[in-house]
């Protein structure tokens, strides 16, 4: 079965192409990206290794998602020969508000939903579902799927998901925590207890997703049970450029201070914080940052340590929330390769029976691992994600 997964962005549109019933195989990848900008272009990978770059016409989805599937087609590079090969679309979809709580098949209702909740992902849903209707066009009669960033949260309890806020802001304008990178965790926590050998049903795991953005999950029993990012994926971890945890009242006191609008403290927040923000030498790249710390940067080791320290308080937080620990798993670009990182995200936790080995963590490998010390009650894993592999799966399963 042959499924295409859609990412689509405010100005790429993310492709991967699986074989399902050849073991999840990846038939080709890519992207178009620069999409309405000058110098759009395409990047085309096959499995068998031929990869094609170069600037392409493409003005909008629609030709992005028509060009990819010629793509597929092609006579020397492409991987299927008709489309009707292809039996669904798997897409990803950041927000789905509090109605949609697993991945579904795209309805006008659920299309609906998207649409609702714009306000609340105004930097991802619109392109999500113009990533929806682009596919509806070019691939009229292939099934569309939805993966919800926020679906997996969706079994958080009201304790963990409110606000302290007056309760009709919740009632009336779904204020509340939702939660993000839903999919990643999700994939995650399965294979951990995969490596672990116990069944996922009765483990506790903290599931630490560090990339660009990043947020921590509590999961008991394979259900989320609290998350690190909120409304929007602005509350949480010191992030690449986001801010993270604040005191609500620096924004409204840096607001008055600095005569900014909520346009540009939304840009502050988002864009300019975090390491970005903290490190100082103009790049949010943890690579750059650890570099310059190397080379005896203060202000960058100093940001390092708030980046890790804010993950280590999660962790703690989340131990008590879930009544104890199994497993803390890290992932995503800087929890899957920076080994340093997740030396200093768990250093001093030893009495909490979080022990590393430093020379299990030291190696690198695309494969999930185990760098726990052997006599750590709690175990540490380092496991890629994959969310185009998720999504695909949730796919296969609801078109099945
Ligand atoms: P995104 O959130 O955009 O999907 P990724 O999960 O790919 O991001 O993570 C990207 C980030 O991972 C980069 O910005 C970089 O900071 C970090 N990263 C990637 N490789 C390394 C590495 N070897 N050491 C430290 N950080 C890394």
């Amino acid at each position: 079965m042959v499924i295409l997964v859609i990412n689509a962005g405010s100005s790429s549109v993310k492709f991967t192409c699986f074989d399902m019933a050849a073991g999840n195989k990846v038939l080709a990848s890519g992207l178009v990206e620069r999409i309405g900008i000058e110098g759009t272009s395409m990047k085309f990978t096959n499995h068998k290794g031929d990869e094609v770059k170069g600037e392409v016409d493409v003005k909008n989805p629609r030709d992005a998602v028509k060009l990819i599937s010629e793509r597929l087609l092609d006579a020397k590079h492409g991987v299927l020969a008709k489309l009707d090969e292809i039996k669904a679309i798997g897409h990803r979809v950041v927000h789905g508000g509090e109605k949609i709580q697993d991945p579904i098949i795209v309805t006008s209702q659920v299309k609906d939903v998207i649409r609702e909740c714009f306000s609340m992902s105004p930097l991802h849903n619109p392109h999500n579902l113009n990533g929806i209707e682009a596919c509806e066009e070019v691939l009229p009669g292939v099934p569309n799927v939805g993966v919800f960033d926020t679906a997996f949260h969706a079994t958080m309890p009201p304790k963990a998901f409110l606000y302290g806020l007056p309760y009709s802001f919740y009632t009336e304008n779904s204020v509340r925590r939702y939660g993000f990178h839903g999919t990643s965790h999700a994939y995650v926590s399965k294979a951990a207890a995969a490596l672990d050998g116990r069944p996922l049903q009765d483990l506790r795991i903290v599931t630490c997703h560090l990339g660009n953005g990043g947020s921590v999950a509590a999961v008991k029993g394979g259900k989320c049970q609290d998350t690190s990012m909120g409304l929007t994926p602005l509350e949480g971890l010191v992030m690449g450029t986001r801010s993270g945890d604040v005191d609500p009242a620096v924004v409204l006191y840096v607001m008055k201070l600095k005569g900014l609008s909520v346009e540009q403290t939304d840009n502050l927040l988002n864009k300019q914080s975090g390491i970005l923000g903290l490190a100082g030498i103009g790049s949010s790249d943890l690579r750059d940052v650890e570099a310059a710390q190397d080379k005896g940067n203060e202000q960058c080791r100093q940001a390092l340590e708030v980046y890790a320290y804010r993950v280590r308080k999660y962790i703690g937080a989340y131990a008590a929330a879930l009544g104890g620990l199994d497993i803390v798993v890290f992932t995503a670009g800087v929890g899957e390769n920076s080994a340093t990182m997740r030396a200093s995200v768990v250093a001093g936790l030893d009495d909490l029976g979080i022990k590393l080995d430093q020379a299990k963590n030291a190696v690198r490998s695309p494969e999930p691992r185990v760098v726990s010390a052997d006599d750590s009650r709690v175990k540490i894993h380092v496991v890629p994600t994959n969310e185009e592999l998720a999504i695909a799966e949730f796919t296969k399963v609801l078109v099945s």
